[in-house]
């Protein structure tokens, strides 16, 4: 079977294994992108719908799933760890591997003591019928250098859980090949899920009570079914019934059609709010990164979005200390952030990654210059996220709750992605979506005076990138 199940019979053949599972716990842990999340929700739901309990990662389980990701050197060795602690905490689990780190390096995962299977990109799915199997003797790898581009299905409903938002995979893979990124060996070539299948997630996530939907994938700008590109997508699912609002992840700028911001103006549904990787401002860098656009390009994208979502929320990811980057050129990143209403920035400090082009750039930077570059940016981000805040003041603004703490109170946020805790706890079990209206900005939190309760607004934000 290949990676994506092609069937819904498969379904019926993990219902039908529900009988043996029961009292069988499985604990499921995601690193990386909100790609990730969203195929570890699908294999959760595989497990569930076979009877499985799902319990907390950490806590003992008769299965255990780790979903890895490769983006940075960094992230490998948090996958290792993650794998480890999950066989020391229960050394008798059948542990699981899938994923992108796996993809790159099967052999080095699979040796790790108490992995039963590792699967790379084009078989994670897979592990769900050999965790459920006999035992093997030694481990199993699952992977092939070869990915699919084909159109697939996922005929699976994501299980998130309590969540009020969920996330849609749209799109696969990436032709890009930025000379810093593994993403493309790691995944492979672009491919899209077939339309009709999306919206048939969709509408099974709304029937869950999910509110908000968020599109994903690695480059989902690239959208293609042969007939139908990204707006179809975001036209379609954004009329679903039902459906409170639709956001989209992190897009690549070269990709966004203007149809897509016009949407945004239109809709009172889709979220104005754009994640648009920048990774720097200089023409040069950006060159030798292998972006598709010029500084000047990225400015008129930005600019588009702001006359069309003039109060948006606007973040970027910049990329600091690629090779030979020097101060002249960090500085005309500096000055275009500067210049456009970003209102976060992910600052992710170059770190060298075997495997890509970038490896045989040469010219790299000491860490100690990286390290002071990445910290201007972080203070300008901190900046950017309190004029952002402060702006929010008077504002009245659409908020999906999605839980709540321990003292009751909701957090939600806005549809510029603007964190909100309500000051006191709300008095009914579910209040999934309110309009509220902010307040003054006092430090961290902003007073707003909801129709009927008062709340705080918490100027934070957490997005990952892909
Ligand atoms: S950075 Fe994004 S667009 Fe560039 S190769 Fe990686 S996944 Fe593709």
């Amino acid at each position: 079977m290949s990676g994506d199940l092609k069937s819904g019979l498969d379904r019926l053949a993990i219902r039908g294994q529900r009988s043996d599972m029961a009292g069988k716990r499985a604990a499921f842990q995601t690193i990386g992108c909100r790609l990730n999340q969203a195929e570890t929700a699908v294999l959760r739901e595989m497990f569930v719908e076979a009877g499985y309990e799902i319990v907390p990662f950490g806590t003992p389980a008769d299965v255990v799933v780790i979903n890895t990701c490769t983006v940075t050197l960094e992230s490998e060795s948090k996958c290792r760890q993650t794998i480890r602690k999950a066989v020391r905490t229960s050394p008798e689990a059948r542990v699981g591997v899938v994923g992108c780190y796996v993809q790159v390096a099967p052999e080095l995962l699979a040796s790790i003591p108490g992995v039963e299977i590792v699967a790379g990109t084009e078989h994670k799915f897979d592990v769900f019928s050999h965790l459920t199997g006999p035992r093997p003797e030694r481990p199993t790898v699952l992977h092939t250098r070869r990915i699919s581009r084909e159109l697939f299905s996922i005929p699976v409903t994501g299980d998130f859980q309590d969540v009020t938002r969920a996330n849609v995979k749209v799109q696969d893979g990436c032709g890009f090949v930025c000379s810093f990124c593994i993403i493309p060996r790691a995944r492979g070539g672009p491919r899209s899920r077939r339309f009709e299948d999306i919206l048939r997630e969709s509408r099974a996530l709304i029937e869950h009570g999910h509110r908000e939907l968020v599109l994903t994938g690695v480059n989902i700008g690239t959208y293609w079914d042969g007939e139908r590109d990204f707006l179809a997508v975001v036209r379609a699912v954004s009329e679903l019934d039902g459906l409170a609002r639709l956001r989209i992840s992190s897009i690549e700028p070269t990709t966004v059609a203007d149809g897509v911001l016009e949407l945004m103006h239109a809709s009172p549904r889709l979220c104005r709010y754009l994640h648009l990787p920048l990774q720097s401002g200089s023409d040069g860098v950006l060159q030798r990164m292998r972006r598709k656009y010029t500084a000047s390009e990225y400015r008129r994208f930005v600019e588009r979005f702001a006359e069309l979502a003039p109060e948006g929320g606007l973040g970027t990811d910049v990329m600091v200390g690629f090779p030979g980057e020097t101060a002249k050129e960090h500085g005309e990143t500096v000055a275009l952030l500067k210049d456009l209403p970003f209102t976060y920035l992910h600052v992710f400090p170059f770190s060298l990654r075997p495997g890509t082009a970038a490896e045989r750039a040469g010219d790299l930077l000491p860490k100690a210059v990286i390290q002071e570059r990445s910290q201007e940016l972080r203070e300008l981000s901190a900046r950017f996220r309190e004029r952002f805040a402060k702006a929010q003041r008077g504002m009245v603004r659409r908020v999906v709750w999605e839980s709540r703490d321990e003292g009751g109170r909701w957090q939600g946020w806005t549809d510029e992605y603007v964190r909100v805790v309500r000051a006191t706890a709300a008095g009914g079990e579910s209040l999934p979506v309110e309009r509220v209206r902010m307040g003054d900005y006092n430090g961290r939190l902003v007073e707003v005076s909801p129709f009927g309760a008062s709340a705080d607004l918490v100027s934070e934000r957490k997005e990952s990138g892909h």
